[in-house]
């Protein structure tokens, strides 16, 4: 590292200018707060100056090009108010990896903004218990992030940076008319999870853990760099998700539903059921993405060596729209919108 910096500094408690979070009996003050986070900070060589300062300094892998993204997860919006704080911080993390999954981007540095209402020493021990699962796997270090009170829902965002080679990227607008159209894994198993949630039934854990604990396919996201024309995370629905990938690349699709990989749980589900959750349900975190049929012997080798398993479900048009093959006068549904 040539660039020299003076030891990491550390602000006193009375230059907090956001009003910090109330002292009282049991709470733990802001500061307090941020110095548990640093546990989360890693060994990263390219971190400068990590939490501490006003901003983090980092440096990049030689010749790399970064990849940014930022989510935010509302309590009571994106997941019922009894979730367990350590879901909270895999799933805030979880989706953002999803992101630079889908541009191929290898996660290094992670910000972190919270707004809590009563940030308590078990509620967040327990949240850096479940980002460290992830974010150690992941390779991801916390470099900074902003702490502030809310007598509102406790919102959590996480915003991520990657690194990408300097003349690679996966977007949604490569597809080209004639590729095929694959997804990893399955889909609609968080969907019926948080139905069966909804109408007070416990989902199967295996069930749970795909809505709370999703797994972004960030290795095949990488495997896919040289290979995938386009390629988007599902989190809204299939069918919305890939509508967005074919809208960027001015293309369309021929599906066949009957080849889309339901999540075992759904077999037992009538069909329109099936699609409703395959389709329409959303928080999959998987893959869609497109490549030329000749790619797809390589496609197969690097996916297997990532052991991301995927499936062929249809290929792209010169036409726009989507035209669903099977649907038997069953109707797919358009979607998870947000406002
Ligand atoms: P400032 O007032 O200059 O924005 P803060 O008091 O908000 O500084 O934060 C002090 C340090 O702690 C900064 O380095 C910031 O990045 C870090 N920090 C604050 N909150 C978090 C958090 N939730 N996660 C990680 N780092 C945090
Ligand atoms: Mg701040």
């Amino acid at each position: 590292m040539s660039m020299e910096l003076p030891e990491r500094s550390r602000k006193s408690p009375t230059t907090s200018g956001d009003g910090g979070v109330s002292r009282g009996p049991g709470l733990l003050p802001e500061f307090d707060l941020i110095e548990k986070l640093r546990a989360l900070e890693g060994g990263d060589p390219g971190v400068a100056l990590g939490i501490g300062d006003d901003a983090a300094v980092l440096q990049p892998a030689p010749g790399c090009r970064l990849a940014s993204c930022i989510d935010t997860l509302v309590v009571g919006v994106h997941f019922p108010p009894a979730t367990e704080p350590a879901d909270l911080a895999y799933k805030a993390l979880a989706v953002n990896l999803s992101d630079l999954a889908a541009m191929g981007a290898k996660p290094r540095w992670a910000l972190l903004s919270l707004s809590l209402n009563q940030p308590d020493r078990g509620w967040i021990e327990r949240f850096i218990a479940g980002w460290r699962e992830l974010a150690a796997a992941s390779g991801l270090a916390l470099v900074g992030g902003d702490t502030t009170a809310t007598p509102g829902p406790v919102t959590i965002s996480v915003q991520l940076i990657g690194e990408l080679p300097p003349d690679q990227a996966l977007t949604r607008g490569g597809a080209k008319a004639g590729d095929m159209i694959a997804v990893t894994g399955s889909l609609g198993g968080a969907a019926l999870a948080l139905t069966q949630l909804k109408a007070g039934q416990a989902p199967e854990p295996a069930l749970l853990r795909r809505l709370n604990r999703p797994s972004p396919r960030v290795a095949a996201g990488r495997a896919l760099l040289a290979l995938a024309t386009a390629c988007i995370d599902v989190s809204d629905g299939f069918a919305a998700d890939l509508n967005h990938l074919l809208t960027a690349s001015g293309v369309g699709a021929r599906v066949a539903v009957t080849d889309l990989p339901l999540h075992s749980s759904l077999t037992s589900l009538d069909r329109q059921r099936q699609l409703d959750l395959a389709l329409g349900g959303g928080d999959d975190y998987e893959l869609c993405f497109c490549f030329p049929s000749a790619a797809r012997e390589s496609v197969e080798r690097r996916l297997a060596e990532v052991e991301t398993p995927f499936r062929v479900v249809g290929e792209v048009t010169a036409e726009n729209g989507v035209e669903w093959i099977g649907l038997d006068g069953r109707s797919v549904p358009t979607g998870y919108a947000h406002f």
